[in-house]
């Protein structure tokens, strides 16, 4: 009899709180259905937008489509009337795939699309056949003592050029680093050393480089290089080592061993890319001031001749799952008290610059932006994992409840850790500006990743992980938009 008393006055206890709160709009948290996210996801990786490339038409179209369904919702445009804020975007279109044949010495081997190789998103138009030099990083930093150019001769020659540095640990002594690590540095060193063409070793689709006139590229496989140096009488894995080792093992290889690429590409320098902005204002006449964003970047690998790269799960993905959270926020009985603004960011793979012109052009005020949540590559697995949880633990603890009693999935998080290499998300330019910043992604992947591939494609979404990645994003961010301990 006691035990029951206690139990119904539990009951009572537990009810009142939760009515007394009134949180949670279950209708239209359970409106959210991976039906409708995938068929954003169809629609944002479908053939009109080519593969969503920033700077281009296609984009441009696609980021029209995102405002369309922000203004059906009744989500504001958030840039003085405008959905849109727009900011250079410079591109070259690939208009053909091109070729690429390597000469071992005794006979031509051609090389295939996708497999072997991809064109250079950003290759001049042209020709170039010649010999090869391997130049490891392709780094010349006198102050630290290290120049892979130093022992050869690269003049009217194709460079084997790998990415990254050769120094990898995060610390301070990789911010020295660091400069060199960019695509463009690597590029106009090259042509600074009279390099006539290059193959990048690293097979990705990959806008973030630089055009620079009559230089010739391709990416190509591992397996290719692997050959080329064997063929050159070396063994691969060795000179990886050595590079790890900061032992500069450039040489130049064999006259007789060639190689010959094609490339037809249209450079854009003048173009403009945008990110599509949307809000919903608070509903608190104090705490509307203060904004939550959420973001993500809406921008793909585009297309290379007429090979698209529907980039779907990076980030097709994402922006499904925000589009699907701001119809709920718009939707819900249980308003936002504080204001929520939605950023589709452009130019991510072309050097997160839609996050960049963001952070220094804030549609609002950089100390009233209590947090921003970032989505990338949302779509594809059984778990979540939320970077920068352990470090804001009190905005965190928003999402983990909603986890804990809705959503069941596992969810790991992080402590925010400083990064001294290169940004590689958008969440790093609103971190730097003192934004506390989380990042948003799936894991345990359900199907295979074709990270900047063209098998990027919907069919390697899980949809039931995109519901709850919706829901999570409704119910957390609704969490802390009505925290009044904030
Ligand atoms: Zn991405």
């Amino acid at each position: 009899m006691k035990k029951q008393v206690l139990i119904l006055l539990l009951n009572v206890v537990l009810t009142g709180t939760l009515c007394a709160q009134k949180t949670v709009d279950l209708n239209t948290l359970h409106s959210i259905s991976s039906n409708e996210l995938m068929e954003f996801a169809t629609e944002l990786s479908s053939a009109k937008y080519e593969g969503r490339l920033s700077g281009t038409p296609e984009y441009l179209e696609a980021a029209r489509w995102c405002a369309s369904k922000f203004e059906e919702w009744g989500v504001k445009p958030a840039n003085n009337g405008s959905y849109f804020q727009y900011f250079p975007n410079e591109y070259s279109e690939v208009n053909l795939l091109g070729s690429m044949v390597y000469f071992n010495g005794k006979e031509k081997i051609y090389l295939d699309f996708p497999e072997d190789y991809l064109p250079g998103s950003n290759s001049a138009s042209g020709t170039v056949q010649a010999p090869l030099v391997y130049v490891g990083h392709g780094i010349t930093a006198p102050e630290l003592g290290y120049d892979d150019y130093e022992n050869v001769d690269v003049e009217g020659k194709i460079i084997i050029l790998e990415s990254g540095t050769p120094y990898t640990k995060n610390d301070e002594t990789l911010a020295k680093w660091t400069p060199y690590a960019y695509h463009r540095y690597k590029f106009r060193n090259a042509v600074k050393h009279g390099a006539a063409g290059m193959i990048y070793a690293s097979k990705l689709a990959n806008p973030n480089t630089v055009n620079l006139e009559g230089f010739v590229y391709a990416h190509v496989d591992i397996k290719v290089v692997t050959q080329i140096m064997a063929d050159a009488g070396k063994d691969y894995q060795q000179i990886r080592q050595q590079l790890k080792n900061m032992e500069t093992p450039s040489f130049e290889l064999p006259a007789e061993q060639q190689v010959f690429i094609r490339a037809e590409t249209k450079y854009f320098p003048d173009a403009q890319a945008c990110n599509v902005v949307g809000m919903i204002e608070g509903s608190d006449p104090d705490l509307k001031d203060e904004v939550i964003i959420i973001g993500g970047h809406l921008d793909g690998q585009g297309q290379m001749g007429d090979v698209m790269f529907p980039s779907a799960l990076d980030n097709a993905s994402g922006i499904s799952d925000i589009l699907g959270a701001a119809k709920a926020l718009a939707n819900s009985e249980v308003k936002p008290k504080r204001s929520v603004l939605f950023i589709l960011i452009g130019g991510e793979e072309c050097g997160l610059y839609g996050s960049e012109y963001y952070c220094k052009n804030p549609l609002f005020p950089i100390e009233k932006t209590k947090m921003m949540i970032n989505l990338d590559m949302v779509g594809n697995g059984t778990g979540f994992f939320v970077s920068g949880g352990k470090t804001h633990s009190a905005l965190f603890g928003h999402f983990e409840n909603a986890n804990n009693y809705y959503i069941h999935r596992e969810m790991g998080t992080s402590a925010v850790s400083k990064n001294y290499g290169r940004p590689r998300s958008d969440a790093s330019h609103f971190e730097n500006v003192g934004i506390k910043t989380f990042g948003l992604w799936t894991r345990n992947s359900v199907y295979p990743v074709h990270y900047h591939m063209p098998a990027d494609k919907t069919n390697v979404l899980t949809p039931e992980i995109m519901e709850d990645a919706a829901k999570l994003l409704y119910l957390g961010v609704l969490g802390v938009a009505n925290d009044s301990k904030l």
